[in-house]
């Protein structure tokens, strides 16, 4: 199960702004001097950059973020590609050149057809009663081949960090978000279409008869419609202590009987047996508990064989892979497929990525970078103890602890000090899908298997070659990949005034994650404990739903508004973010000076490069896809939600009453 991390997502600073040629880091070639930059400041920074730079054919969006990610992804192709062409040198090359010469056997993925996973379609196709029912949900589960109905997992305990806890979730359901399961607008019910057909095609491409596939899909939309109803909203599930519901096995072997826990736990391999367990949504366990009771024996088979099915869809042959395709395609809006070489080498990255990131990082990182981004972070920090100190909403006794949680931050630069081996794990130069169930089957052992151990705080949960960032708050660390932290993007060729607005208000914005509506709900130790008087937490919950207002107002899409309490904590990151960055940058030689710079200010250019750092063109269905599941805004938002609550952007651009952006002095939020 995944842990709560925070991410930026959408990262940082590319574009021509940053370009090591010496020549402008500002081109105003990119921006739109006609739009008055207190009407629309997003499009005053970028206005020509948009008009000009089309979503490339196989892409869903294109911004500063996307094309550094590209870059990352070709740089893992020439060491994927190295790795294949001389596999005997050592175990750790052998295994990733291994992975990616199967990737790439597109003869052998048409030969097999769905061979590989017709041994699991054929021993659902015999059960015959409920008890094989749930035993093939923990057979499947515990195969790592799919994860039916429901989540499970062991993470952290949230109160108690230092302790490692079995942790159950709602599930069971495909699309996206529960939405597009229940709600009848035009969107939802032409992408239920899409998945209908989709269904259809590939239980046929599993030589299925067109009677027998409607079918199932019938049985399964049945089902994935009744586990959507009983799902939490994103917004209910962003709440961490209505998510914390602890249970002894008994207890919630009393409430779900029919799940049946001690034979199931046994079954998913759990050699220390746990005694409690957290469960995020008890009224979904339950219903899930009736649902299995009140299916037919042959519904459930028909959805057992779609998890199953749908989860190979993209790594088998090409009917396969076009009908994945074609189906993304009115998810998301996407044009063209995405190259062979590309979908296979994110594959890696995911699967095997700490040692393929041993390898990029041998090649794309330099150390100078680690310490650079560390004197950086450092600085920040100790800006932001200063803004905490100083804050006017908030009590000395709360503002102490605040402090405590800062200080007790912990940093990961670049690479993890201790390295996953994967030890154990085989992977074979001619068997595509067993390799990706030996690498998940290896993930879901190692997972389960550090129940009754040590929290490793060493642990990453990115790949050193992705472009973000995030905060954790049960670790309460922040952490920035080495793919973030390279040329263009970490750029001091550029002035002060770029690096502050790009970098500097990302590591910000990770650290505010510490103290948004989420994050400030734990302690300096990680855990789920509220440490603020009741004074200041209901100041906070006001000034916080002050930007829940705000960014509710923000339309994206015709009628498709941005979701202010869904994307809450990533605006208050942005805006502390900001906040504490522009502080920061004022404490350099540049910040102090008013020498322009192509024509414009220190205070100017690092508010354009904070706009730049956002820019992106997106797809309408991939826009009103991320407004429904994306927890961070669209990139207008970004760059023009903070700066309308901050002073200095309006007297560095002289806006005034009348423009669009304006809003008067006491309705600008402050809270970090
Ligand atoms: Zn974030």
């Amino acid at each position: 199960m995944k842990k709560i991390v925070f991410v930026l997502v959408l990262a940082c600073c590319i574009s021509s702004s940053f370009a090591q040629t010496g020549k402008k880091f500002i081109d105003p070639a990119n921006m739109d001097l006609s739009v008055k930059p207190g009407d629309n400041f997003y499009l005053y920074a970028n206005g020509n950059w948009v008009k000009n730079t089309p979503v490339p054919a196989s892409k869903t969006r294109w911004g500063s973020f996307d094309i550094l990610t590209e870059e990352s992804s070709k740089a893992l192709r020439s060491l994927l590609e190295d790795a294949a062409a001389k596999p005997g040198s050592n175990s750790l090359m052998k295994r990733v050149g291994d992975f990616y010469a199967s990737a790439m056997d597109s003869v052998a993925a048409e030969n097999a057809g769905y061979k590989p996973i017709k041994p699991y379609l054929d021993a659902i196709a015999k059960i015959t009663t409920k008890e094989q029912v749930l035993e093939q949900i923990n057979y499947l589960r515990s195969h790592a081949i799919a994860s039916p109905l429901y989540r499970i997992g062991v993470g952290q305990d949230a109160r108690n960090v230092t302790k490692y806890i079995v942790s159950i979730g709602q599930g069971g359901t495909s699309l996206p978000d529960r939405d597009y399961y229940l709600k009848n607008d035009a969107r939802s019910v032409a992408i239920r279409a899409a998945y209908g057909q989709y269904i259809v095609q590939l239980f046929i491409l599993c030589a299925g008869d067109e009677a027998g596939s409607k079918q199932n899909l019938k049985a399964i939309l049945d089902i994935e419609k009744a586990l959507a109803g009983a799902q939490l909203s994103r917004v209910e599930m962003r709440d961490p202590v209505k998510l914390y519901n602890k249970f002894s096995v008994e207890a919630l072997a009393a409430k779900t009987p029919t799940l049946n826990w001690q034979g199931t736990l046994s079954q998913l391999g759990y050699a220390t047996k746990p005694d409690s367990v957290i469960v995020s949504n008890p009224k979904f366990m339950v219903f899930a508990d009736s649902l299995l009771s009140a299916v037919s024996v042959s519904d459930w088979k028909a959805y057992l064989q779609w998890c199953v099915i749908r989860e190979a869809a993209p790594f088998l042959n090409n009917d396969f892979v076009n009908a994945n395709f074609a189906f993304n395609k009115v998810l998301s809006g996407q044009k063209e497929q995405t190259p062979r070489w590309q979908r296979m080498s994110n594959l890696i990255d995911g699967q095997l990525g700490e040692l393929l990131g041993q390898l990029y990082v041998d090649k794309y990182f330099k150390p100078a970078a680690k310490e650079r981004m560390l004197a950086l972070v450092n600085n920040m920090q100790e800006t932001f103890r200063n803004r905490i100190s100083k804050l006017d909403w908030m009590s000395a006794e709360t503002k102490e602890k605040a402090l405590v949680k800062l200080s007790a931050y912990m940093k990961k630069i670049g690479y993890p000090d201790k390295w996953k081996n994967y030890d154990g794990l085989e992977i074979k130069r001619n068997d595509f899908l067993g390799n990706i169930q030996r690498c998940n089957q290896w993930q879901y052992n190692d997972n389960i298997h550090r129940l009754g151990k040590g929290v490793d705080k060493a642990e990453w949960n990115m790949t050193p070659s992705t472009v973000n960032a995030y905060y954790s708050p049960q670790k309460n660390e922040i952490v920035f990949p080495a793919g973030i932290l390279r040329a263009p993007f970490f750029d001091f060729n550029a002035d002060d005034a770029l690096n502050y607005g790009g970098i500097a208000a990302v590591i910000g914005h990770e650290m505010t994650h510490g103290f948004d509506d989420q994050g400030r709900q734990f302690d300096a130790d990680g855990n789920l404990h509220d440490w603020w008087t009741k004074a200041d937490a209901d100041e906070f919950k006001k000034r916080a739903d002050e930007v829940v207002d705000q960014y509710n107002g923000f339309v994206m899409l015709d009628t498709l508004h941005v979701n202010g309490k869904l994307t809450l904590g990533e605006n208050l990151a942005d805006l502390g973010g900001l906040n504490i960055a522009y502080e920061a940058f004022k404490k350099t030689p540049q910040g102090m000076s008013d020498k322009k710079i192509d024509g414009f200010t220190p205070d100017q250019r690092f508010f354009i490069n904070w706009s730049q750092v956002w820019r992106n063109n997106i797809l309408p269905e991939a826009a009103a896809a991320r407004l429904l599941t994306d927890s961070h805004s669209p990139g207008m938002y970004r760059s023009n939600g903070p700066l309308s609550n901050i002073d200095a952007f309006y007297k560095a651009f002289d806006v005034k009453e009348g423009d669009k952006m304006f809003k008067p002095k006491e309705k600008r939020t402050h809270i970090w």
